[in-house]
Parts: C-alpha cells; structure tokens; sequence
C-alpha cells in the first residue's frame, strides 16, 4: 500500500501553512520578468542511473543525490535472499578463462611476470580466512540502517540507502536501461503505472532542490546574505520558500533522446516543480564544454548501467554515431562479486540484489579493481562487512587476477549477461512503455526519434572491427552510406541487449561520424576519445583503451592516406553513377538520393538480381567482368563493386611499399582534466552553458509550453528536435 504522505511532503504542507500566499504572487516571474542570463539562478540537473548531479550553476560541486526512494511495505517479495551462487554454466566458465587468458597475454607483452601457484595461494588463503568481530567503536563509516518504518515514511536518496530490505521496497525513478530514457521504465517489479514514477521523480527531484537551498543558506558570507544571489533571491531563500518559479533549469538529456520522455520531463519541470523556464543540453555536448574541449571529439561515458558513446563535431552531436551499450560499471560489481566468491571469499548468502549486499560489492569493486598491470599479483586486502542485523565483520582476503579480469569484460561483455536479470533483452515493464509509448510522427505515424547508424550496426552484431577482409569491409562501408537504411518500429519488438565490446563500439562510433561529417575527420577524432563516468576512475582506464583500440582497429581504417583513398573512391563512384545515369536517361526514369555524403544513391523502381542479393557481397565481387557496352542501372552496384576492388587492390599495393608506424592515425584518449570528477564533467560542462548568452536563446517557459506544447522544442534546441 502506498503511504500518503512522507516527511517532506509533511514539511511542505507545514511551510505552506506558514507562509503567507503573498511569497508565491510576489514570486511567480512572468516571461518578461525572468533575467535568463542569470547564472545564479540557474539549477542544472543530470539524471543518471546510480544518482542524479544537481546544483547551481555557480557552484563547484553538484550535490549526489542517489537515485532512489524507499517505500516501507509489510508484503515484501524482495526479502526473499538470492544468494550469488558460485557454481556457475560452463559458458560462462569458458568466458571466464578467455578473459583469463587475455589478461596472461596482456601481463606477457608487458613483461609482468605472473607466478605459477597465484590461483592456489588465493583461494586457499581464502578458505581458511575468517571475518573478525570489531566492536561499534572503532567502526569508520559505519551505517545506520533504517530498518523500521516511521509512520509511512519514504525515505529519499542517500537515507533510501540506509533502508533495509526487510521493511522497504527501493525504487529507482531515473533512467536504468533503455537508451534514450529519462524516467526508469524497466523495473518489472515495483512499478505498476508511469505516474509512480513521475511521483519518485518529482520526490527526488524536490527533495535536492530543498537540499541545495540549504547548502545555500549555510554558505552565508559575512554580511550574512548569501553569494551571488538578487536580494530578492535571498529573501526568497531566508524564508525557505516551497517555490522554484525563482530559478531556471537546464537539463542535460542523453544524445539520442526519446522525444516522450524529454517532454514529459519538461513538463513535470515547469509544471510541478514550478520552475520558471527550462533548457537542455546534451551529455556528449555538455561533456566537451566540461572538459574544455574544442575540437571534434568522440566522448565515451561509461555510467553505472549504461554505456553512452557519441561523436561531437563543430558543436553539435553526430546522429549516426550515438550508440549505447547495454551495460557499464555494475556489471562489473555484479562480475568482481562473482569472481572473489569463486575465489573462496568468505561471504555467506552474498546477495548483490539487496541493499547490504550491493554496497559490500561496490565497496570491494572501488578498492581492488584496477587496468594497471604492475599492480595486479597475489595481494592481501582488508574489508569491513556491514550487514545489518549481524556483527561487523573485518575480512581479510586475498585476490590475484579478478582485480583486472572484471573489468576487462568491458571488452568482452557477453559474460555480463549471465548475471543479468533479463539475459537478451533490455528489461522494459510493457506497461509502463504502453503509458509512455515512443513518439510518433503525427502525420505518417513513423516513429520519429533520432536514428543512429551506429546504434543499428551494434544492435544487429556487424562491427567494423570483425571484418577480416579489406575489400568486405570497404563494402559494409559503402553499404552503410549507399543504401537506404530500413527503420525498425522499435515498438513491434524486444529490443536485444547491445552488449558490443567498448573498443569495438568506439571505433564504429568514430568510423561512422568521420564518414557522416567529413571523412578526414577520422584523424581528429581518434586522437580525441575523451573517457568520462564513474567507471572512468579505474586506475590506467585510458592506458587500456587506447590498447584495446590499436588492437581492434582494421588496419585500412588506421592509414593517414585512407581518407584521401576514400574519398576519390566516392568521387569514382559518382563517376560511375552519371554515366550510368546518362546512358539510361531515355530509357529509364530514375531518381536519385543525394545523401549528406554527396553520393547519389539510385531509388529506381527497376530491381535487379543485384540488389536482391546484396547481402552476399563476397560472392558479388566475384562475378565476372561485365563488359563496358553492358553498364546499366540493373548492375550499377556490381560495376561499382568491381571498380572498388580494383581501386583497393591498387591501394594495397601503393600502401604495402611504405607502412612504417607514422602511416597509422595515432589513438590518444584523454582522461577528464586532473581536477575534475570524471563523473561530474557533465553537470559542470552545462554550467558552463548556464553563463553564456547563447542559452538565452533556448530557455522555454510556461507560457511557452502552454501556448505551443512541443512544437517550441524544435526552436529551442541546440540539436535537431
Ligand atoms: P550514472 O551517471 O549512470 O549515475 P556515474 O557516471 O555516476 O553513473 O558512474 C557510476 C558508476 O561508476 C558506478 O557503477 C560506480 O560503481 C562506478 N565508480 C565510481 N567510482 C569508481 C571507482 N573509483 N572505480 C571504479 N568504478 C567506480
């Protein structure tokens, strides 16, 4: 049963009481009254799936406010324990020593010796070790557990964490799996209808407002006002005020967006949370502004349960190159969890799923983990255990290879899906997408979200780096720009779990970009992959990466000389279509496509034995030369797979004479500025938009919103809308 109230909802109806009706009249600002160059008043707000990042545009720091709300119940299906089970399939057990054995490979061409017995010490210093009892005093950051509820309180944020499964059930408002989503709309469990979860949503949400006011008010300066605030502000804030239609707000939404979710979220913001316009921004932008980056870049963030990468070219977000990868940092707590237990670590009845066991896991996963080979031997660890209900335990424990085995799934990520919940496909509650369904063109009813070429090559399995064969991957190149993309209703089926490996990801991401804005670009772009995310903080990440990459990179696609190789390739091809073109023209009528690459793609309604086939490339480069006088628009794509066989052989040949290291595009991936909180860079990159004049420009109002609903988004986005 849902309770009725909470304490801050108590608290609000308490202020209301107290306050005269006036402060609302006196602050509610009119269109023309809002100073929308007013940084101050500026509350920018990141929604992510461990936490939301929120705090004012002139602040250092945003507050972390966890993403989750406590609901106490008597009827609890969670308390059931599900414990890790150590025994495990033997795929999985295969995919375990593969890693292994990438990670030996790896310690060899570092020259890092890895001694013979390393396996045995570890697990039996682990069997016979045992946790030691250490009284309530000498505990550091000891928690204490909610573990009865108080008159039906929920509980929001960092004390949601403290509740105990026993009495509470934990709901994550905020985006968890699906790509593009703001609010969470895959818990099967908790969540019966979307207006639950705007309710989490707008409890979070209030609850750090409140918060941040307060570490507003407690930053007094001398002359006891508070800084950078009108005096109408500050009036505002001394008298604690339930009223946000003071403040504006910008909110950094993913790269490629739902469209429902953005504007829902854009209404629950003006309208109940009152604030008086708001702005977006999106995270792969807000990341380059964050990090003071300048030049076209491919930003790759690795969060709690997604992966989000997408290229920034000229300020705006490259479409085909957003992907996201289903997976990120707690896949690997859950795979690190796993792998000490079958180490013999001493940890009964672990269950990752309950709130306890969760944080035990990510404790042990931010100490040991680590990308840095010279720290990866037998070593001896300590950890406190805090369970509630049990004593607090000391455990001394010993690892060897699943410091580095654990992340390094993120370049084999299939082992993640066995210790997922849904094993193939993103977890959506049908309902929950039912009540928010993805947007539609109104006139022609197809679905109108932001489609990434990228997202469907990973989503469909057939990466650039799997092609072993130069002339098949020239093809699936050309494929990918020449042929019209055919859409998937994303609503007719399960969306499958993209769990391509980071490095591939990256390079298709990148590849696809370059050939999208300006094939040159590729130089650029690789030599600025720029690392952000929580998971960004594993130590030497950057060093892994940039390994990963000059490992999976196909050869062609590394040479300085392909652009230019490439981009006569399309002129010959151009070429080719005209005079194809030319020699139909009293024949057939044909129309063209002029795509953004300047290539014609032929739409006629002719279909030929060669379009039909298209997926056999190979076997269409060995057709048989076609004789001139034949060339028609029947087997246009057969002349132009030949003449590009040639081109690439000649290629080949020219290359082979000189490949020294200076011919390859150097990898470089920068890890975020020094001083700056990897997983906050996208907050502080939209603070950055807060404080110049071009944001004046994207705010949108209430009145705005009432007067032209969504429409207005298509005149005040950075982005195509
Ligand atoms: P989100 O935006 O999805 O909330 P964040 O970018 O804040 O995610 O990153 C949270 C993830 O980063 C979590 O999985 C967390 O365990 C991981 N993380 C945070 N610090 C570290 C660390 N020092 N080492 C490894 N992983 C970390």
């Amino acid at each position: 049963v849902e309770p009725s109230t909470t304490i801050d909802e108590e608290n609000d109806n308490n202020n209301n009481n107290n306050k005269p009706i006036m402060s609302t009249v006196e602050f509610t600002a009119k269109n023309d009254e809002i100073d929308f160059g007013d940084a101050a008043s500026t509350v920018v707000i990141q929604p992510g799936s461990e936490s939301i990042k929120i705090g004012f545009a002139l602040d250092d720091k945003p507050l972390i406010i966890p993403n989750c709300v406590a609901i106490p119940t008597t009827n609890n299906k969670s308390n059931l324990i599900n414990k890790l089970q150590v025994e495990q399939p033997e795929e999985f057990i295969n995919l375990k020593e593969h890693l292994q054995s990438t990670f030996k490979q790896r310690m060899r061409y570092y020259k890092r010796r890895i001694q013979a017995n390393s396996y045995d010490q570890v697990s039996g210093f682990n069997s016979v070790t045992r946790g030691e009892p250490i009284p309530d005093l000498n505990e550091n950051g000891k928690t204490s557990w909610i573990e009865t509820p108080k008159d039906n309180t929920i509980y929001i944020g960092d004390d949601a964490l403290r509740c105990t499964n026993k009495n509470f059930i934990h709901r994550k408002p905020f985006c968890c799996s699906n790509a593009g989503a703001i609010f969470n709309i895959s818990d099967n469990n908790n969540y019966s209808s979307i207006e639950e979860v705007y309710g989490d949503s707008i409890r979070i949400l209030k609850y750090s407002i409140k918060r941040l006011i307060k570490r507003r008010q407690d930053r007094k300066n001398k002359n006891g006002t508070f800084e950078l605030y009108t005096s109408e502000q500050n009036r505002a804030l001394m008298e604690d005020i339930d009223e946000n239609s003071i403040f504006k707000c910008i909110l950094i939404i993913p790269d490629a967006f739902e469209k429902t979710h953005v504007e829902n979220m854009i209404r629950l913001l003006l309208t109940e949370l009152k604030f008086s316009a708001v702005a977006m921004m999106q995270e792969s932008l807000a990341a380059c502004y964050g990090s003071g980056t300048g030049v076209s870049t491919c930003v790759v963030n690795v969060g709690a349960s997604k992966t989000n990468i997408a290229c920034v070219d000229d300020g705006s977000v490259v479409e085909n190159s957003c992907v996201t990868l289903d997976y990120g940092g707690d896949d690997i707590t859950r795979l690190f969890a796993k792998l000490l237990l079958m180490s013999n670590f001493p940890y009964e009845n672990w269950d990752t799923n309950n709130i306890s066991g969760w944080k035990n896991a990510e404790l042990l996963k931010k100490q040991c983990i680590t990308f840095q080979d010279v720290d990866v031997t037998t070593q001896i660890f300590n950890f406190i255990r805090r369970i509630p209900g049990e004593r607090t335990e000391k455990i001394e424990f010993k690892t060897f290879d699943e410091v580095m085995v654990a992340p390094l799934a993120l370049f084999e990520p299939k082992i993640f899906t066995f210790l997922k919940q849904n094993s193939d496909n993103v977890a959506i509650n049908k309902n929950l997408r039912k009540q928010l369904p993805i947007s539609r063109d109104l006139f022609t009813n197809i679905p109108n979200d932001w489609e990434s070429l990228t997202q469907d090559n990973c989503r469909e399995n057939k990466t650039y780096s799997d092609f072993q064969d130069n002339f098949a991957l020239i093809n699936n190149i050309l494929d990918n720009i020449l042929e019209n993309r055919e859409v998937d209703d994303p609503s007719n089926n399960d969306q499958k779990l993209n769990m391509i490996p980071l490095d591939k990801a990256i390079i298709q991401s990148i590849t696809n970009a370059a050939l999208d804005v300006d094939v040159t670009k590729l130089s650029t772009l690789y030599s600025n992959i720029l690392i952000i995310g929580g998971t960004s903080k594993i130590p030497a990440f950057d060093f892994m990466l940039t390994d990963r990459i000059n490992i999976w990179r196909p050869r062609l696609l590394s040479m300085n000389s392909f652009a230019n190789f490439y981009k006569g390739l399309l002129e010959k091809i151009k070429d080719l279509e005209t005079s194809v073109k030319n020699k139909n023209s009293t024949t057939t009528t044909n129309t063209t496509t002029v795509t953004n690459n300047g290539v014609s793609t032929p739409t006629s309604t002719t279909t030929t034995k060669n379009e039909d086939d298209d997926d056999d490339d190979d076997d269409d480069a060995q057709t048989d030369i076609v004789p001139k006088s034949k060339l028609s628009q029947d087997n246009l794509r057969e002349q132009i797979d030949l003449m590009v066989k040639q081109e690439l052989e000649q290629y080949m040949k020219d290359t082979e004479a000189h490949t020294s290291g200076e011919n390859y595009l150097p990898v470089s991936v920068v890890p975020a500025p020094h001083d700056r909180d990897p997983s906050l860079i996208l907050w502080k990159g939209a603070t950055v938009l807060a404080q110049i004049k071009l944001i004046e420009e994207l705010y949108i109002t209430e009145t705005d919103w009432d007067v032209h609903g969504s429409r207005i988004l298509q005149h005040k986005c950075l982005f195509a809308y």
